[in-house]
Parts: C-alpha cells; structure tokens; sequence
C-alpha cells in the first residue's frame, strides 16, 4: 500500500487553484465554440499551455454509428438592422445572438419573416436563449424579448449571418494519457462544444484541468484518460476511435456543470453499482446537501458511454444538473453564476473520489487466527494524535480493518460497512501493514 489522498494532496499543494480556474474560464468564455470549428480548436490551444494534449481532427463526413459528423462550422459575423441600417442585433455583443450551425443568410425581408427566425424566452424576456442546429441545415437567431419585441412584422431588415459550413472541415477533441502503474484506466470527460456559457460546460473543462495538471504531478496506480470533446458525435467518434482499447477503462466521471452554488450531485452509471459508484456515493453522501441519483438515459455523454455496446462503469458529476437551474442554456448563465470556491470544493471532490478509487485495495491478515495483540504493538498510541472524534473512528477502523482482511474484502467495502470516512480506514489499514499484520492482497 502506498499513503493515500495524493491527489487531494497535489491539489491542496496548488495555491489559489479557484482563482486559477476562474481566471480560465474568462479566457475561454467569449471564444464562439461549438460542435466543430475554431472556438472548440482555440479552446484546446489554451488548455494546451499547460496541459501536453493530443487533438484529434475527424474530418467532416466520417461516420460515426449511426451518425455523420456535419459540415464544420465558422462564424464570421452576423446581425440584423433595420431599414436605416441601425444594427437592432449583433454577434459582436453576445455569441449566442446566432443558432449554432446557422446556414450562411444575406437578405432582405419583411419582419413577418424574420420573426420565424427568431427564438426568445417569453418567461425570462431579458435572457438569450442558447440554441443549436446541428443537423438541420437552418438558420436563426436568439433575442431578447425587447429585441423580439422591436421587429414589425410590416418593415424590411436585413440580415445577415456570413457563416461557412465546410465539408471538408473537421470536429476537434483533445485527449491526453496521464500512465500509471496499472494499464487499467479511468477515463475522465467534458464537453467542449458550448460558446458564452459558464457552468454549463466552461466550469467542467477548468476543473478537469485543474485535475489534470495535478494529477500529472504524482505517482498513481491508474493511467488517466481525459477527454474534452464536444457533446455526442464528440463522444461517439473517440468511441469509434477507441472500441478496441474500451476494457482497459475501469472507472469513468464526467464532469459538467461543477461550478455553481447549488450542491453536489453524484448520478450513477447504468450498472449502478459499479465501484465508481460506490467511490462517488461514499464522497458525495457525506458532503452538505450532496445527492446521490439513480441513472436515468437522458443528461450528458453518459448516453453514449453507458449505452448497452459499451455500458462503461461511467458516473456523472454535477453540481445542480442540467437543466435543473433557470439560467441553464441561457446568456444567464455567465460568469457570475460560477464562483472560485464552488470550483475548488467540485475538484476537492473529484480528488477525493480518486484517492478512494487508487487506496482502494483488498487487504489479508498475516495471521488471520484470532485478534492480534494490539497494545504491545503501540497502535493505541500511534493513531491517539487526532481529536477525541478521530481517535474513536481510527480505534473502530483499526478492528474492522482487522475482522475485515480476508483477501477478499477491499478497503471500500470495510469504509460502507462501518460508516466511517475512506481516508480513515486507509490511513488505519497502513498502520496495520506497517506493524506487520496485514498485507495488500493481489487482486
Ligand atoms: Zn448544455
């Protein structure tokens, strides 16, 4: 066994790592990403500087089971003006003004035509709605209701969105392979493909960076495979990529929407039960207000990864889940609805979870005949330091661990069984090994 909570410790070691987070995502917030094209590549470029990712192109074109990845997409500029040539609506003051994967348009039209165009929130009138399509060759834009409101269905406008949609493009992901010991991997995910929008994708590629930059800096038992690519066909063509190496992943998380004030929420995958699951439900139950959800097939890639050909061992992680908060896929959803300490406590988590899935070990006595003598071994005194509350934990941990280690129990399942934190029973369970009387048992 080796001591445990090193990532948390790697993570703790990076002084102001929320501000850095933060300081990333104003960066990455105004670039224009989307399914494919230059935002998701510029995107990827800053991640670049301090993480050695691999970007993979998958030309335009390229099927996917059953899906084809679409005409790359780029926006040069876009608006609507009125008769007089006032611009009532322009990219320039928010990316989302335009529907993702919008069809060139330079026309002139009545405003009864324009109004088909246009998608606003009636309920939130002073909202951008975020919209996309990516695989209907359409066009549109996304308004306020005063915007919506100061079109006449009677008057001409001009509009124009001088957008390129290129068949001999590409979509773009970014991987990188952090090894460990063990071939086995965990494989850790974020979506790339979202523009001016905060918790809902940019809080999930700075933590996972943040993570990786940490996790690049200690020794660990796993290799680690992140992946930021964009949503679905992104998931489906590293997938496709990636079928005959798919038994190597031993653990997934994906990781979105961390960075607002709501709690954790942990959703299972599909199998439910799978020992990131366990690792996941252990960390999060015990955090204030954290919630652990049952699998259900809508929500993120985890429609593809747990989808029965892969059914990968792949939980999600979220502070207040898709769809759940009023601002998600709105212009709402800024860089006010995210904070540095929300940021930090979500990658405080995810180390957490970590430390458990590279601690957890099975363990077997020496000697399993009977209770060992524990007192001539100084073990009472050796875990006496903490707090009166610790101390009992460590005395309880020091007997379970002990009744537990039958070469088949792993220290998870010890920390489940006795209600006590993992990190308690791990740090017990070296002790144990040190004074000789229990060992890690190769699984
Ligand atoms: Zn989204």
């Amino acid at each position: 066994m080796r001591a445990g909570g090193a990532v948390q410790a790697a993570i703790d070691a990076t002084a102001g790592v929320g501000a850095q987070m933060m300081e990333l995502a104003r960066r990455l917030y105004p670039l224009n990403r989307s399914l494919t094209g230059d935002g998701v590549r510029e995107t990827l470029r800053i991640l670049e500087e301090t993480l050695p990712l691999e970007r993979i192109e998958v030309p335009s074109g390229t099927t996917v089971y059953d899906w084809t990845v679409p005409p790359e997409w780029n926006l040069r500029d876009a608006w609507i003006a009125d008769s007089s040539g006032r611009k009532l609506v322009e990219l320039a003051a928010s990316n989302l003004h335009v529907v993702g994967h919008s069809i060139p348009v330079e026309a002139r039209m009545r405003g009864a035509e324009l109004l088909e165009h246009l998608h606003w929130l009636p309920e939130s009138p002073m909202w951008i709605p975020a919209r996309t399509s990516y695989y209907d060759p359409a066009w549109g834009f996304c308004v306020t209701g005063e915007q919506r409101e100061s079109i006449d269905p009677e008057a001409d406008y001009d509009v124009v969105i001088d957008s390129t949609l290129d068949e001999s493009g590409s979509l773009t992901y970014g991987e990188l392979v952090i090894p460990g010991e063990l071939e086995h991997e965990v494989l850790l995910s974020t979506y790339v493909c979202h523009p001016s929008l905060a918790n809902d994708n940019l809080s999930g590629i700075v933590v996972l960076a943040a993570l990786g930059r940490a996790l690049r800096e200690i020794e660990l038992r796993f290799t680690y495979r992140l992946l930021f690519a964009p949503s679905t066909i992104g998931a489906l063509a590293w997938l496709s990529a990636n079928e005959g190496g798919l038994d190597r992943i031993r653990h997934g998380l994906i990781v979105s929407c961390v960075g607002d004030r709501g709690a954790l929420t942990y959703k299972r995958s599909r199998r439910s039960d799978t020992e990131v699951d366990r690792a996941a439900a252990h960390v999060v139950e015990r955090r204030p207000g954290g919630s652990v959800r049952p699998f259900v097939p809508w929500g993120g890639d985890e429609r593809q990864f747990c989808s029965p050909g892969f059914d990968l061992p792949t939980g999600s992680l979220t502070r207040t889940p898709h769809g759940q908060y009023p601002e998600y896929h709105t212009s709402a959803d800024d860089l006010s609805l995210i904070g540095a300490a929300e940021l930090a406590d979500s990658l405080g988590v995810l180390a957490e979870i970590l430390d458990v899935l590279e601690g957890n070990v099975v363990v077997e006595r020496t000697e399993p005949r009977g209770e060992p003598q524990l007192g001539r071994r100084g073990l009472y005194e050796a875990i006496g330091a903490g707090l009166p509350r610790d101390i009992e934990e460590s005395r309880q941990a020091l007997l379970w661990v002990l009744n537990a280690a039958d070469g088949e129990t792993s220290l998870l399942d010890v920390a489940e069984r006795a209600s006590l934190p993992f990190a308690v029973v791990e740090d017990t369970a070296l002790l144990l090994e040190e004074a000789g009387l229990i060992r890690e048992h190769e699984r």
